[in-house]
């Protein structure tokens, strides 16, 4: 198979490793939240910039304190942040501009590929997942609703659910791999009084509304 088909990690760890603050992933606000609570249950000390965008630039000097020097991982990676989940795409949130990074080593291999893309379609193709978590950015960074991201934990989220569905569009649930009964929940159209009392307060860790305003 043609190892350019399609994006596939190397696993070189370039992309965990930061010698230039540029260089540090953006997080969403919710995500800061969300990388505290894990931080907390791991033993983890993580430290944020706030940008004049309301996005948060991660302060990492060397390698990420989530990198698994012994076998070459993310410790968090069926949660990472969506721009670790994009990498190696990039996008300019004031250009509405999408990009590839040069710096990741299947790109330099694939460069010839790479430099060929001339549709959607193409990125698609190339990189499906990675598109699939830049739709999710833009979905949160563009939405004209508030956008209303929770942490729960309890055993009966899965349950109550159902309830929050009845005046919520959920845009994404994740269970965490880490923390057992861990929830991050991104919801919206809907009111933060419905969802305390939907899952009650003793359960949740954070909610906050992010009302990111990149129209
Ligand atoms: S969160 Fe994971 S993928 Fe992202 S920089 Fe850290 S170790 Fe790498
Ligand atoms: S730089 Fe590219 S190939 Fe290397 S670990 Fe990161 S995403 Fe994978």
């Amino acid at each position: 198979m043609n190892p350019c088909s399609t994006f596939t990690c190397l696993r070189c760890s370039d992309c965990c490793y930061f010698s230039d603050l540029r260089e540090a992933p953006i997080l969403l606000p919710h995500e800061v939240y969300y990388y505290k609570v894990l931080a907390k249950y791991l033993g983890v000390k993580l430290e944020f910039i706030q940008l004049e965008s309301g996005l948060y630039k991660w302060v990492i000097k060397g390698h990420c304190p989530f990198y698994e020097h012994s076998t070459r991982t993310c410790k968090i990676h069926s949660e990472k942040p969506l721009a670790c989940r994009m990498f190696p795409l990039l996008l300019d949130i004031s250009e509405k501009k999408l990009m590839v990074s040069s710096l990741c080593s299947w790109v330099k291999k694939c460069l010839q590929v790479v430099t060929s893309i001339n549709s959607e379609e193409d990125i698609v193709k190339l990189f499906p997942s990675e598109y699939g978590a830049l739709r999710e950015l833009v979905k949160i960074l563009y939405s004209s609703e508030s956008v209303i991201a929770i942490a729960v934990r309890g055993n009966s989220v899965k349950e109550q659910l159902n309830m929050l569905r009845e005046k919520c569009i959920i845009i994404k649930i994740l269970e965490s791999s880490i923390i057992e009964n861990l929830y991050l929940l991104i919801l919206t159209n809907c009111s933060s009084d419905f969802v305390e009392g939907t899952l009650g307060l003793n359960n949740i860790e954070f909610m906050i509304e992010e009302k990111l305003t990149h129209q």
